[in-house]
């Protein structure tokens, strides 16, 4: 049983740069890892790397830092990871390499603490099982203390991520069956995980009992598909299914499935609403509902709660789009664009210095100028992180002439990190922990403000989704405690990696 990897597209030889070691130092300080990921697998296709390189293009918009294809031909795994855009690291050479019928696909995306090669996934190892291969969305909130334990046992990490925590627990289990070490496994982290793992022949998939992260199960002819979000089951076409539950784990071997639960005590769902609210494609449905109308949903509750009088509701695109579009229907405000959106710049917030996401912002987004001279407009996103774009925006509308500017946002106040798998900064970065709504409206230079309220937030959840949710990063209500001694990784910082080498 033999893993290949093969050579990374660009920068065969990385060295750790002073800026790598500041990161490393970042993620030392930070009061949780920062990841946030999209997941996909298919089991029985003669072009599965070629449909999961579709999946990842389908699920770009949840990591865009670093991307991998392992590939299963029932001996051996082949693995590509590279750091970069799912379309700029697969070319048809590599795709062509990556032979077999099962195949698992990750894509990842980081600001501080952990912006390097050797941290993307799938992570792959030789066990005395077989080759296994692990992809993983979410984050563990006991991986460094279960990694200290394993560290002082002579296990020796090849990566500063969590999800590594998961390979050496399948790698040390016990167990016979792959799919009970990779029970054990998951018996002995706490967080999120939606996570999919490649044997020779098998995909093994588990959400965790709270189900904070999205999975979906799609077939595609005989083949079974998993992803992240089903936009990418549309581009394959493939049929969706149903979602894997919270706490269920599913063995894909032969052309079957098969369901296991075997993590016991129900401990309620609490699916990660801001899934719903900025971070999925709005062509998925998430537990059962599709997002754009969700979105819109939101976007009409947030118009009942914080009405305003003027001449046109305006998104800040695109992430503010659908409930915008929810605003205008419910206040009967006409909908415009008021800014155009620059689609070659990927998200403002994934730069790493506050300068150059100042910079970015502009580049983004550009006002409609003599279309809104004197006009009265009402601006609608998603979220405030960390107020950054929406003071340029309300600065470049006023200086396009707009008289009034009116923020609404369809979530309420992110007042807490994200310690479930969602990137957020640090609480102290977040403009809503430090200020209050007047503040905050002060500082951007809105002539108000409004949020989406927690309760109308938490009803329009059991309205449309009829299931728990996990609203921890504007409540503080946090469904599975954090001890920061537990998260923070034990990091080695050493020099001159050929990474090629150090991924299994
Ligand atoms: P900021 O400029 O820091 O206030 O960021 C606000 C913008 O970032 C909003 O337009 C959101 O759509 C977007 N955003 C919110 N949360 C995230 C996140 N976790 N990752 C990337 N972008 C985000």
């Amino acid at each position: 049983m033999t893993q290949k990897c093969l050579p990374p597209a660009s920068s065969p030889l990385e060295r750790l740069s002073p800026e790598d070691v500041a990161s490393l130092e970042d993620a030392h300080r930070a009061d949780h890892f920062h990841d946030e990921c999209g997941v996909f697998g298919i089991h029985g296709d003669d072009e599965a790397s070629h449909l999961t390189y579709l999946g990842l293009y389908a699920l770009q918009h949840r990591g865009q830092e670093s991307c991998g294809i392992v590939a299963s031909n029932g001996k051996e795994h082949v693995a590509h990871r590279a750091m970069g855009l799912v379309a700029d690291t697969f070319g048809a050479e590599i795709l062509e390499q990556l032979k077999g019928r099962h195949a698992i696909g990750h894509v990842r995306y980081s600001t501080s603490g952990g912006s390097m090669l050797r941290n993307a996934q799938p992570i792959c190892a030789n066990t005395d099982g077989g080759p296994v291969s692990i992809a993983h969305n979410g984050n563990l909130v006991n991986a460094g203390v279960i990694r200290r334990e394993l560290e002082g046992r002579g296990a020796i990490f090849g990566s500063t991520s969590d999800s590594e925590v998961l390979l050496h627990l399948v790698a040390r289990s016990r167990e016979k069956h792959m799919e009970d070490r990779f029970i054990d496994a998951i018996s002995r982290v706490k967080g999120a995980y939606s996570l999919i793992l490649l044997t020779n022949d098998a995909l093994i998939a588990a959400r965790d009992p709270h189900g904070f992260r999205p999975l979906s199960i799609g077939r595609k002819d005989g083949a079974f598909v998993l992803s992240s979000e089903t936009c990418a089951l549309d581009l394959i076409g493939a049929t969706h299914e149903r979602d894997v539950e919270p706490g269920e784990v599913v063995v894909i071997r032969r052309g079957r499935l098969r369901s296991i639960r075997p993590l016991g005590r129900d401990v309620g769902e609490h699916f990660c609403i801001f899934e719903h609210i900025y971070f999925a494609r709005p062509d998925s449905d998430l537990v059962g509902r599709n997002v754009y109308a969700y979105r819109k949903e939101l976007g009409r509750v947030l118009s009942r709660e914080h009405p305003v009088k003027a001449d046109m509701v305006a998104p800040v695109l695109d992430s503010g789009s659908a409930a915008a579009l929810g605003y205008a229907e419910e206040s009967g405000i006409p909908y415009e664009t008021a800014l155009i959106r620059n689609h070659y710049v990927s998200r403002s917030f994934i730069e790493p210095t506050q300068t150059i996401r100042d910079f970015k912002v502009r580049v983004k987004h550009n006002p409609v100028r003599g279309f809104l001279d004197g006009k009265r407009i009402v601006l609608v996103d998603d979220s405030i992180v960390r107020g950054t774009t929406l003071v340029k925006i309300v600065g470049m509308l006023r200086a396009a002439g707009a008289r009034e500017v009116h923020v609404r946002i369809s979530s309420p106040p992110t007042i807490g990190s994200c310690h479930y798998g969602i990137d957020t900064p640090n609480r102290e970065e977040l403009i809503a922990y430090r200020h209050s709504v007047e503040e905050i409206c002060e500082r951007i230079g809105a002539d108000s403000l409004g949020y989406l309220s927690i309760e109308g937030l938490r009803r329009t959840a059991d309205k449309e989704l009829k299931r728990g949710i996990c609203d921890g990063c504007f409540s503080g209500d946090y469904p599975v405690e954090i001890d920061s001694t537990s998260t923070v990784p034990q990091l080695t910082l050493f020099r001159a990696v050929r990474e090629a080498d150090t991924g299994f």
